[in-house]
């Protein structure tokens, strides 16, 4: 007999239909003698409508109430799946967050996790209860309610799976598994069997929504048997696996993008140390995530252009504080555009095969795809186009590294 989470995303959530549905899973698992633990989403559409019933309160709202508002999406869901298992005859409970509890720090709205005392739950799961656990939320050590950032129910279902020792971990969402690229854009993506944990890390961080970033993270960390698939059919998923595990040979795995993406271009900034220090220093201290980088060098000028971007929703602040910091850095002005996106390839097959980011250049060069920046990793290219090109870079991306099914 083994110990198993399942996760339930906000679509599998979404009505009393549908967590029937759950439902009827977990205690198919339960009949086939796994011990239980189910951890839930809100509603879909439920968090975006508690935090907009902040948002019209206040402009900025309190961080501490804010999660105690949209904690409670999950609270509902938890309580309406163990009703439903009571009512199909399990024997079922729901515990809260703060009940078991799962102790976090206090970064309201992007609390990490710390530890779960699993103790009294898993003693019930081995007294042959179902445990209902909501996603999403923890108590702070000064014992507030807090939430761990959006798409946070996978961490918490990873971090559930890990603490309670359990044998598997299985997201349970409303696509079949993990693809090579998003279906809605390229039809003829296909569902991947197997990935690896550093390419699931790597497409979850620039764009692809599948799996909460941090989640993949602790998956690999912990040692988790993670898999992704789709509520609603049985086919089988995506296993996310050690390196070695994987036997098909290829060099990219998928193909990610991010539409939330924004230039800025700092004008001649001086060439002198510290210079590049002083202009992030201001955007750090605002808290604004930097994530690509250009800098060229200033030849006999004096003077260089530094270009970065930022998450589209950041630029207003973003170039608000680079204003307030133009005079004692010395640069020259700032321009901005939002309608640019990233377009990321990532594969491990990058680390021991020449030639992949010429593929990437020369294929969106033959589509007159211009690229405004670009930035690596080990196993990753991301370039920066513009948005009206998202659609059919992926496309052309998804052909050149012959990630197309046949037919
Ligand atoms: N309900 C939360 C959100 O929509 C957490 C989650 O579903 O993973 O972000
Ligand atoms: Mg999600």
């Amino acid at each position: 007999m083994s110990r198993i989470v399942m996760k339930f995303g906000g679509t599998s959530m979404a009505g009393v239909e549908r967590i029937r549905a759950a439902a009827t899973r977990a205690a198919a698992a339960r009949e086939e003698g796994h011990e239980v633990a189910v951890v839930v989403s809100a509603m879909a559409g439920e968090t975006d409508r508690l935090a907009g019933f902040c948002r019209e309160i206040a402009s900025v709202p309190s961080p501490s109430e804010y999660d105690v508002v949209v904690a409670s999406g999950e609270q509902v869901t938890s309580g309406l799946l163990a009703l439903t298992l009571q009512a199909m005859g399990c024997q079922a409970r729901s515990w809260q967050g703060w009940q078991l509890p799962v102790r976090t720090d206090g970064t309201h709205g992007s609390a990490r996790m710390s530890s779960i005392d699993t103790g009294a739950l898993g003693a019930a799961l081995t007294a042959g209860e179902i445990a209902v656990v909501p996603g999403f939320q923890g108590l702070s050590l000064d014992n507030r309610v807090t939430t761990l950032g959006r798409g946070g129910s996978d961490t918490s279902a990873v971090a559930l799976a890990a603490a309670l020792g359990a044998d598997e971990c299985r997201i349970y969402t409303d696509v079949e598994g993990v693809y090579t690229t998003d279906p809605r854009i390229v039809p003829r993506a296909r569902k991947l069997d197997r990935i690896a944990f550093e390419e699931m890390l790597e497409l979850a961080s620039v764009g692809a929504k599948v799996l909460h970033t941090r989640s993949v993270e602790l998956a690999m960390k912990h040692k988790v048997r993670l898999s992704v698939l789709s509520s609603f059919s049985d086919a089988p998923g995506t296993l996310v696996v050690d390196e070695d595990e994987i036997v098909e040979s290829r060099v990219i795995t998928g193909v990610a993008y991010n539409r939330n993406e924004a230039k800025v271009t700092v004008l001649g900034v001086p060439d002198r140390p510290g210079a590049v220090a002083e202009i992030f220093a201001p955007i750090a201290g605002a808290g604004i995530n930097v994530d690509m980088i250009v800098q060229n060098i200033a030849h006999d000028t004096g003077r260089t252009d530094v270009t970065f971007t930022v998450p589209s929703t950041e630029l207003p602040r973003a170039l608000a504080v680079m204003e307030a910091a133009r005079e004692a850095v010395g640069f020259g002005g700032v321009l901005s555009d939002v309608d640019v996106c990233k377009i990321s390839v990532v594969g491990l097959g990058m680390r021991s095969h020449a030639g992949v980011a010429l593929t990437m250049f020369e294929a969106l060069g033959k589509r007159g795809i211009n690229i405004q920046a670009i930035s690596t990793s080990e196993i990753k290219i991301s370039v920066l186009i513009a948005e009206e090109y998202l659609e059919l870079a992926v496309r052309v991306l998804h052909t050149a590294y012959g990630l197309d099914v046949a037919g």
